[in-house]
């Protein structure tokens, strides 16, 4: 596939590794665990939201943005860096936060929240949970307008066929390097949420004629819903990308068991997931987004859904920052 057709900014100098999990491997008993290691990825302390960033961005800096603007949760990691991306760009950045859990938004928390200060946000405006983002992204961007300046919509998770262009360049980079590496993946597993990661990452497999399953682990809706949304982002982005071999409903595996009560509240097997990789291989998976995909993808060894002598490969789409605002539970457990 043509990618250099689309602009792009570069806000990371090299390929993120791919790392072999020797110990999280032999404790597992099960398959070859692999890490892609997109929490390396640049602007401020990484993750999937920097590669959305890079075709986004080169759009907004196209259409001459003198200000972006986006939305998400209380902790977001997709406003921290389209914030960021905004500060290397020389732009003003406004956010627009969601309060999904009533109560959770506080102005001196830690973790992204704090990071979105010391990067120098423009303003913060934080809305009740269920509010209609986009409508109020856009009620910004037209307040913005009649002051004279050049506001840019940045979509919720940045997850809209110009952003989900960076996850089909990411299916080409894992392709290069197993054939550089010389391992061929039997899965690849990534979390699942607005659907950006997911649906780029297929588009990029099947447009390319790589038919590795690929199984995408919700964070918050059911199964039927977020199949629908992926599969949905996925077709429009084949249209964009004029691939021949284009991505079909069965192509898109959901696994709903592992979100719990609901986005961002935590779970057991979250924490345990958090607790395990940390004290294995060093590496720190996220409350919201990757310790609950890497509980699906452990529960998933242990059921015999990833056999022994395959070759996996768990993408790591960021999110530390998120766990300097959930010490307490990461550290002691659901009480
Ligand atoms: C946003 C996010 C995801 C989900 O990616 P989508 O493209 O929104 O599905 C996963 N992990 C982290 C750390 C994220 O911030």
């Amino acid at each position: 596939m043509n990618l250099a057709q689309f602009p792009r900014r570069r806000y990371t100098s090299y390929k993120t590794p791919i790392e072999f999990l020797p110990n999280l491997t032999k404790v597992m008993d099960g398959p070859n665990i692999y890490i892609k290691r997109d929490d390396l990825l640049g602007l401020t302390a990484g993750g999937n939201k920097t590669r959305k960033l890079e075709f986004l961005m080169a759009d907004a800096l196209q259409q001459g943005a003198d200000t972006i603007l986006t939305c998400g949760a209380v902790q977001s990691n997709h406003c921290r860096l389209t914030l960021a991306a905004a500060v290397k760009e020389g732009l003003k950045c406004q956010l627009i936060l969601e309060e999904r859990v009533p109560g959770s938004y506080h102005p001196t928390a830690s973790g992204n929240n704090y990071l979105f200060n010391i990067l120098g946000v423009e303003a913060i405006k934080v809305v009740k949970g269920g509010s209609d983002m986009t409508a109020e992204l856009n009620q910004l961007a037209e307040e913005l307008k009649s002051q004279g300046r050049k506001p840019y919509v940045v979509p919720g998770g940045g997850s809209n066929t110009i952003g989900a262009l960076g996850y089909v360049a990411c299916a080409e980079e894992i392709m290069d390097q197993m054939f550089d590496m010389g391992i061929n993946f039997n899965h690849i597993i990534t979390p699942s949420g607005s659907a950006g990661t997911h649906a780029g990452l297929i588009n990029g497999l099947v447009g390319n004629n790589l038919h590795i399953p690929l199984t995408g682990i919700s964070v918050s809706r059911n199964k039927q819903l977020q199949t629908e949304v992926v599969y949905n982002l996925a077709v429009k982005l084949g249209e964009k990308l004029g691939t021949k071999n284009s991505v079909k409903y069965e192509d898109i595996i959901v696994y709903d068991d592992y979100v719990g009560a609901g986005y961002s509240l935590p779970t057991q097997s979250m924490v345990d997931a958090v607790q395990l990789l940390a004290r294995t291989e060093a590496i720190l998976v996220d409350p919201v987004y990757t310790g609950k995909a890497m509980a699906g993808m452990l529960d998933l060894i242990k059921k015999g859904q990833f056999k022994k002598g395959e070759n996996i490969l768990f993408v790591h789409t960021g999110g530390s920052p998120a766990l300097f605002a959930y010490t307490d539970v990461t550290l002691n457990g659901l009480k």
